[in-house]
């Protein structure tokens, strides 16, 4: 049954996450994270689903039979799912078949439905795709993450806050981010230029695929990110540098967070801390740059992330060692 009233204790889990500072001060670097993928669904998403459920329950947009319905490349699917899950409504997402595996089984997991369309367009199909299902049925309700002003806002009044909050000296020289919805960028992107006009605010997006950089879009390997369109939220964020970082880059970075810094952390994760790297090498020692870690590595296990650690599996069992381990009694 939905509860309107009191909040399940599971959303309160949501926010307020560490601002990690990486270890890169020996090139007098300062590089800061913010540890979104420790909230309870594992990513950055879950402040969204919880901000745009409980605004359409004030608002009386939601009742007892409301089905939740959103396109998604996985995480927000994820988030809603949790958040529908803790309050009782049916979830239902649209997926491209390129998400990877370990998404959709989490929102089954959680007890979301899927639907998986082909992604011709990019997620353009999916979004047109909902837009049609809600035309023809009053039962669902669009959080319509591409476009809800409530996306932006919740990291302007909650995320960025918390950074403004936790960063050394409350300063921050540069704000870095990738762009999905555009909601993180656009939405840290004001309350930080808001509180130091002087800073720097950097839209990363893939080399394959910066539409920003006025280049064509194209298939890129970080999931989560730049899917094929520039997001309206993002047409109104206060970008002042694009920097671009190809998904080989993206990769290594995220493989580097995990076996040197004990960071486990997704594709979009990497690929912006290479661009606060550069971000940091460009505007000198002692910068305070920030970035976001968006989401956990756990749900890449079938991408190529985990590709060099497939191959150490492989060659482990085909060595003596590991297979006369196997038959040991
Ligand atoms: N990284 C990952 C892994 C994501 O799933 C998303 C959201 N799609 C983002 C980054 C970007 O977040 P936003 O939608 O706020 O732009």
């Amino acid at each position: 049954m939905p509860s309107f009233s009191t909040r399940p204790p599971v959303l309160d889990l949501i926010g307020q996450t560490p601002l990690l500072e990486l270890p890169f001060r020996k090139e007098r670097l300062r590089i800061f994270a913010k540890a979104e993928f420790l909230n309870p669904s594992g990513s950055i998403k879950d402040r969204l689903a919880r901000h745009i459920i409980e605004h359409a329950e004030e608002n009386g947009m939601l009742q007892r039979d409301s089905i939740i319905l959103e396109c998604t490349s996985g995480n927000t699917g994820i988030s809603l799912s949790l958040v529908g899950a803790a309050k009782g409504y049916r979830v239902k997402i649209l997926m491209s078949r390129t998400a990877s595996i370990e998404r959709r089984n989490l929102i089954r997991h959680l007890g979301g439905e899927i639907e998986l369309f082909e992604p011709t367009q990019g997620y353009a199909t999916g979004i047109h795709l909902a837009q049609q299902m809600a035309e023809n049925d009053s039962r669902y309700f669009l959080p319509r993450q591409f476009e809800n002003p409530l996306n932006a806002e919740d990291h302007e009044r909650g995320t960025a806050l918390e950074i403004l909050r936790q960063v050394p000296g409350q300063r921050v020289d540069a704000f870095v981010s990738g762009y999905g919805t555009g909601g993180t960028l656009t939405g840290c992107g004001r309350a930080i230029k808001r509180a130091h006009p002087s800073a720097c605010v950097v839209a990363m997006e893939p080399a394959e695929s910066a539409m920003l950089s006025g280049e064509m879009p194209c298939c890129h390997g970080i999931e989560g990110i730049a899917g094929g369109f520039v997001p309206p939220l993002v047409l109104s964020a206060p970008i002042d540098q694009r920097i671009k970082v190809s998904s080989e880059e993206a990769l290594t970075m995220t493989q580097r967070l995990a076996a040197e810094y004990g960071l486990l952390v997704g594709t979009s994760s990497g690929a912006n801390v290479c661009a606060a790297l550069q971000m940091a090498r460009m505007l000198g020692p002692d910068a305070q740059v920030v970035t976001i870690l968006c989401d956990r590595a756990e749900r890449y296990y079938s991408t190529r992330l985990f590709e060099a650690s497939r191959h150490v599996d492989a060659f482990e069992s085909s060595s003596p060692v590991a297979s006369n381990s196997v038959g040991m009694p």
